[in-house]
């Protein structure tokens, strides 16, 4: 294994850690990335002059682990910042703040309740963290690591004690609407705690099946899942891992698109042995390893004629559209938001758990909610940096703003969203618009042009029930290796989903090193 030469199509977080551990491992390793900056969807933009922010604005779904094993902490990465709390923004001005360890302005009985609904979760969180660190056994596999994997989850629940595992077995598939409803009574507290079941994907409180494993997922990240800016922002963790990469003899390539796979083979298999770039330059390697989105890889770069009938209509059949948009403004001044006495933390826009439904409903049938929901950080109070001097940068991701508008995006919806969002944030924070210097809209449409990520999904692709853990993206590409011998994948669209959390990119280069 060692000495082989691996290219790696992407320099998102997920290629940058693959690469590393490979690198590490004695392979000679290219990333190849189209952008012109490293990170993917967690690499700085300039928005509007002198205002830069990222996508992925907060980190708590990568694990200790990976944070240790690559030693990111000795090449640059500084966590040394208090977790944001969760507020809800209310008309009325009752502020309310959400903590791990805290919940301060709601009503007595959902104080009481808040650390049991807490432990409970983080128990569950605790039992499942470390099968989003290891490869999913194939569908139908007896082999003993398989089996082994089997037995562990099995072991872990059972661990929990009889009465745990049996709720944990109750929960795992409610709508969170459910869930939320037997521990708490205050609406705009129980639409603030579903917020991270729900964001990047195609759920709503009411959705059935993935919204609480998304949760648990997202806890299983360093501190019970709690959300940093790490100093610097993403992109300190991008440098501390290209830091990493080149400490590592990783040959990082950016403005560098590759345009095909290249496969070579007859009747008895079929093998990759490089990558083609946009520029006709031929690079040959011993294996690939593509952190681009299924869809990209397998239907734009290797291309269905490599493929078996049956494989590539399940690929084209994934569920990736896009339901989160982007808003970045440029601000004069810090925003005074009602009850607020510092707008520092995330600001949840979401009076109640229907007012989420009825933005979703909206959405799914391709139209444009007439309220949106939404959470605002202003990145700029912890990275002063991202804005000129007493000036700052307003990042709003805003849900549910379907990739495929029923009507098709033209000018004038978009400058309709922009204003809705823009009245929205008003009735919180009212003058807030004399404040805006410029600002930028990314639909999923945007985001999927601009990140090269088919329609433009937080997670390359719905991590529903049917795409997760064997089945992500879809049985027979679930382990990272593909039917094609040599093309393995590491993105966001494997298991275990996306997010800042490296599990894929980390799984990936496992699987290729066993
Ligand atoms: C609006 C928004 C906000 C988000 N906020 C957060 C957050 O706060 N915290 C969090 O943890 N997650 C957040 N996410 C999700 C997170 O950013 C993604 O899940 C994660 O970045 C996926 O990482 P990745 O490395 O797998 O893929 P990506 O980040 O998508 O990187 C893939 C890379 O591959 C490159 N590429 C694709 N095709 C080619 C090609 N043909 N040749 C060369 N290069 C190619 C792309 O340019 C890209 O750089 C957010 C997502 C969105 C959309």
């Amino acid at each position: 294994m060692a000495d082989q030469e691996t290219i790696i199509i992407g320099g998102g977080h997920n290629g940058l850690i693959c690469a590393i551990v490979l690198a590490r491992a004695g392979q000679r390793v290219t990333v190849l990335e189209a952008g012109s900056n490293l990170g993917g969807m967690a690499a700085e933009r300039e928005f509007h002059p002198g205002f830069r922010s990222a996508l992925a604005q907060t980190l708590y779904a990568m694990p200790h682990s990976l944070i240790r094993e690559l030693d990111l902490t000795a090449h640059g990465l500084d966590l040394a910042t208090e977790p944001l709390p969760i507020k809800p923004l209310s008309i009325a001005g009752t502020p309310q703040s959400i903590t791990a360890s805290s919940l301060a302005g709601a009503e007595d009985d959902d104080t009481a309740a808040y650390p049991k609904y807490v432990a409970m979760l983080g128990k569950f969180a605790a039992a499942l963290a470390p099968f989003w660190e290891r490869t999913m056994p194939r569908v139908g596999a007896t082999g003993m690591s398989d089996l082994m994997t089997f037995g562990k989850l099995g072991l872990k629940l059972r661990l929990l004690g009889k009465q745990d595992m049996l709720e944990f077995f109750r929960v795992a598939t409610l709508p969170m609407r459910d869930l939320l409803d037997e521990y708490f009574s205050d609406d705009q507290l129980k639409a603030a705690l579903c917020w991270d079941a729900l964001v990047g994907s195609q759920l709503a409180p009411r959705s059935p099946n993935q919204a609480v494993l998304t949760l648990l997922n997202r806890m299983a990240g360093k501190d019970a899942g709690q959300h940093v800016v790490p100093k610097g922002g993403m992109p300190g963790l991008v440098r501390a891992l290209e830091n990493a990469a080149v400490k590592a003899g990783v040959t990082i390539r950016t403005d560098c698109t590759v345009e095909s796979v290249r496969i070579e083979g007859d009747e008895n298999g079929q093998r990759c042995i490089g990558v083609e770039l946009q520029s006709g330059e031929l690079l040959l390697s011993d294996r690939v390893v593509s952190s681009a989105d299924p869809q990209t890889t397998f239907l734009n770069l290797v291309g269905a004629q490599h493929l078996e009938i049956e494989f590539t209509n399940r690929i084209r059949r994934l569920r990736n559209k896009g339901y989160v948009a982007r808003v970045h403004l440029a601000l004069s001044g810090l925003p005074a938001f009602k009850g607020l006495d510092s707008p520092k933390g995330r600001l949840i826009i979401a009076p109640t758990m229907d007012s989420i439904e009825f933005a979703w409903d909206a959405a799914k049938y391709g139209q444009l909610p007439e309220a949106p929901v939404m959470e605002v950080l202003i990145p700029s109070l912890q990275e002063p940096n991202l804005a000129p001097q007493g000036q700052h940068v307003l990042a709003a991701n805003v849900m549910y703003v379907p990739h495929d508008l029923k009507s098709g995006w033209t000018p004038e919806h978009r400058a309709a969203l922009l204003n809705t969002v823009l009245s929205e944030l008003t009735r919180y924070a009212p003058g807030i618009q004399d404040l805006v210097l410029g600002s930028e809209l990314l639909t999923p449409q945007d985001l999927a042009a601009q990140y090269r990520t088919t329609n433009g999904h937080w997670h390359h692709c719905e991590p529903a029930i049917d795409q997760l853990l064997m089945m992500r993206p879809t049985y027979e590409a679930a382990q990272y290796a593909t039917p094609i011998s040599g093309l393995y994948l590491c993105g966001a669209g494997c298991h275990p989903a996306g997010d800042v959390s490296g599990n894929p990119g980390r799984n990936a280069a496992r699987e290729i090193l066993a």
